[in-house]
């Protein structure tokens, strides 16, 4: 019951392009499916190269570059389609793909607090529905959502970042939801602070996109359906984080 095959959304750069490295990097892997909003080779020059020196390397792809925009309904379900063409069952999705607009709370206007809900929370939750039926035929299915400590309603002793906060505090509710009703069906649903990760969204931060990957790929073992961690909102080291 090995997990082998994997769903990275955002995956052209940052913590997506790590957790496609380090999967890569798996003996047991059999499938990662790399989802971008814009799969040229110019965007994605890393990514085509890893798929390229792959390829190289076995009779089989193993990476597969797809478009997904995860806040449009006919682009995750096209991806979808063309992912029930390359496997048969999805073992994990991370629900990475995500945005944050920087803009005081006094000036952030309807749009920005639209567009940041479409992307971070329905976007996640669109992709794990239309993904289902794929889950529901993997191994130990996990949902993996990449929410945020400033998500966290008790934890939030600052303000700012009000969009963002809101976003994946929604996508903590989604992941609440979800975990609730899938249980029945095998799949665990959890949410997941990466820490503060050295990216494009966070050019200061203090943790390395591999050290923290690396740190939450770790805890995958210990969770499924009936894990005590199945629904829960927890750091890269699986300490619980208050809701
Ligand atoms: P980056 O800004 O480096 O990367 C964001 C990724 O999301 C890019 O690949 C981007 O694609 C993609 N993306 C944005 N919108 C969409 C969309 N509509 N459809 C598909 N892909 C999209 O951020 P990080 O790697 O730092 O963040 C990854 C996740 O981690 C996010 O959910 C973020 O909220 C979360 N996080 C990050 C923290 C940090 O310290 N960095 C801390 C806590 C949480 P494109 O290149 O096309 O724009």
């Amino acid at each position: 019951m090995t997990r082998s095959r994997y769903f990275v959304t955002g995956a052209n750069r940052g913590i997506g392009l790590a957790f496609v490295k380090h999967l890569l990097s798996l003996p047991s892997t059999e499938v990662v499916v790399a989802g971008v909003r814009n799969p040229s080779k110019e965007h994605c020059a890393e990514l085509h190269d890893m798929a390229a020196s792959d390829a190289a390397t076995r009779s089989k792809h193993r990476l597969h570059i797809l478009e997904l925009d995860v806040s449009n309904p006919y682009s995750v379900q096209a991806c979808a389609e063309t992912v029930s063409m390359i496997t048969d069952g999805m073992d994990v999705l991370v629900n990475n793909a995500g945005m944050l607009i920087h803009r005081d709370t006094d000036t952030t206007n309807i749009s920005d607090m639209v567009r940041t809900f479409e992307t971070n929370t329905c976007g996640p939750l669109l992709v794990a529905q239309t993904l289902k039926p794929l889950l529901k035929k993997g191994r130990q299915p996990l949902v993996w959502n990449i929410s945020s400590g400033l998500g966290s309603i008790g934890d939030n002793s600052s303000g700012g970042y009000l969009a963002y906060r809101v976003s994946k505090a929604g996508l903590n509710m989604v992941t609440k939801t979800l975990s609730l009703e899938w249980k029945d069906d095998g799949i665990a649903v959890v949410s997941v602070c990466p820490g503060y990760v050295k990216t494009d969204m966070s050019p200061d931060g203090n943790v390395a996109p591999e050290d923290t990957v690396r740190a939450q790929t770790s805890l995958w073992k210990d969770i499924d359906s009936v894990s005590e961690m199945n629904g829960k909102f927890f750091n890269r080291h699986g300490k619980l984080f208050e809701w």
